[in-house]
């Protein structure tokens, strides 16, 4: 009897784990609890899948031998708990499609940086001809390219959640840019979220590689009581080494088996702080696949950086604007504060997940001329900031937030959208958060 394969979440995860499980022979069973887009429904109407939506009928999903589980259903939802304690196995989309392809895998994680990194890896790559895909959060589902592509080379982004429901799963290269809280609504603490985080190098030997920001106190404490087999390259800005990446007088320095990799800062397309460490993670995993030192020069110096990410909108009047409205916690948002100069219009606010403010007070004491709240509910940056900065304005809207700024700046000004929270009190996701705010700047 074939495998009984049920799948919880109909997003592109699910739907791509679903085609995969299918063309495996297994018989796949696709649940929902709310609505499934009207995309998803066509595609697994195609593939001939059973679904259904709005509902989790029990008996349809405890006879299962195995749950993949959607990065977005909490572990503690109850049918996920009287699967658990079934014994049933419940695993994650790249858990699963990790067992059909043998492809190399560059897998990158962290609280911040993972896009652009995972975007800037697979440019690099693809533009010295490797036959490469990207995967995780990014674009295509990855069970999806496992079923449908034959790829030798896949460069995965992943959450702390997909990490959870990886067990046999194994990263020839793994990146960890940062740990910095986050989610710790969905973990027990900060513990449990880093202890997420380092599954990114769970089963390595010493034929792998370990990429890791060595100037992240989290990461440092985890590496320092860890037994870690596979080869440690670390980046740092403020530490050298003779394996792994640096700087020193405004040059990045990459180091790796007997390679030297020299670049000046100022070559850089992606700018900022946080970004040379993009940058520099991007630059050791292409130096272990031996990719030509031109083709990361080129590479590093013309990519055109993912849209959300201190995207620059506009200048109207000599005004700057600027998109960052994938910040969504504090330790991005500081770093976007960091990157930018004086004289800034900062609009934050959103769904905010345990936030602790503090640690921006200095740069915004340095920086920010006016602060306006996008949200529901801004109580909290009010508290943190009014005895710092005058002008706090709350609006409801992006419109609002970019007339109110405009009003507000002057020539040489620049303003930044960075929220250091989730968006989904006034928008649908920060996608279109960042969309509304381009579209009304463009309308000025
Ligand atoms: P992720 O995929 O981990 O959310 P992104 O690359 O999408 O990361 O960037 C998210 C936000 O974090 C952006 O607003 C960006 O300004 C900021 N950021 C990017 N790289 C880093 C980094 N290495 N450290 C801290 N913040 C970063």
């Amino acid at each position: 009897m074939s495998t009984r394969i049920v799948i919880l979440g109909a997003g592109e995860s699910g739907v791509g784990s679903a085609i995969l499980a299918q063309k495996n022979g297994a018989q796949v069973f696709v649940s929902d609890f709310g609505k499934i887009s009207d995309k998803y429904k066509q595609k697994l109407n195609d593939y001939k899948i059973e679904w259904e939506e709005g509902t989790h009928t029990f008996e349809k999903i405890i006879n299962a031998d195995e749950i993949i589980k959607s990065p977005g259903i909490p572990e503690k939802v109850e049918i996920v708990q009287k699967a658990i304690e079934k014994g049933i196995p419940v695993i994650s989309e790249i858990e699963y499609a990790a067992r059909y392809t043998n492809a190399y895998k560059i897998c990158i994680t962290g609280s911040n940086g993972k896009t652009t990194t995972t975007t800037l890896i697979h440019y690099i790559l693809k533009t010295a001809g490797l036959n490469v895909g990207i995967a995780g959060n990014v674009g295509q589902s990855w069970a999806l390219q496992v079923a449908e592509c034959n790829y030798d080379y896949y460069v995965i982004e992943l959450s702390s959640f997909q990490l959870d429901g990886m067990f046999d799963f194994k990263a020839d290269i793994a990146i960890l840019m940062n740990i910095t809280p986050d989610h710790l609504d969905r973990y027990n603490g900060m513990q449990g979220y880093t202890d997420s985080k380092m599954r990114i190098i769970q089963n390595q030997t010493n034929a792998d590689y370990f990429i890791y920001c060595a100037d992240d106190e989290v990461t440092q404490q985890e590496v320092a009581k860890k037994t870690i087999l596979a080869k440690k390259l670390p980046f740092s800005i403020k530490e050298k080494f003779t394996e792994g990446a640096y700087k020193e007088n405004e040059q990045v320095i990459i180091k790796h088996h007997k390679n030297e990799f020299t670049m000046s800062i100022h070559d850089l397309a992606l700018k900022g702080q946080h970004n040379t460490y993009n940058s520099m993670a991007a630059g050791i995993a292409s130096q272990v696949l031996k990719i030509r030192k031109e083709v990361i020069r080129e590479c590093l110096s013309n990519f055109q950086g993912v849209e959300h990410r201190l995207e620059h909108v506009l200048k109207v009047h000599g005004i700057e604007f600027v998109n960052d409205s994938k910040a969504t916690n504090v330790n991005s948002t500081w770093y976007a504060l960091e990157s930018m100069p004086q004289g800034l219009i900062w609009i934050a606010g959103g769904i905010d997940k345990g936030n602790d403010y503090s640690s921006l007070e200095d740069l915004v004491r340095k920086k920010v001329k006016a602060i306006i709240c996008l949200g529901k509910d801004n109580s909290k940056i009010h508290k943190a900031f009014s005895h710092i900065v005058e002008t706090i304005v709350d609006v409801q809207s992006a419109s609002d937030a970019v007339k109110t700024a405009y009003y507000l700046a002057r020539n040489g000004d620049t303003v930044l959208l960075s929220p250091a929270c989730a968006s989904f009190d006034l928008f649908d996701n920060y996608e279109d958060r960042g969309r509304q705010f381009k579209q009304a700047v463009k309308d000025l």
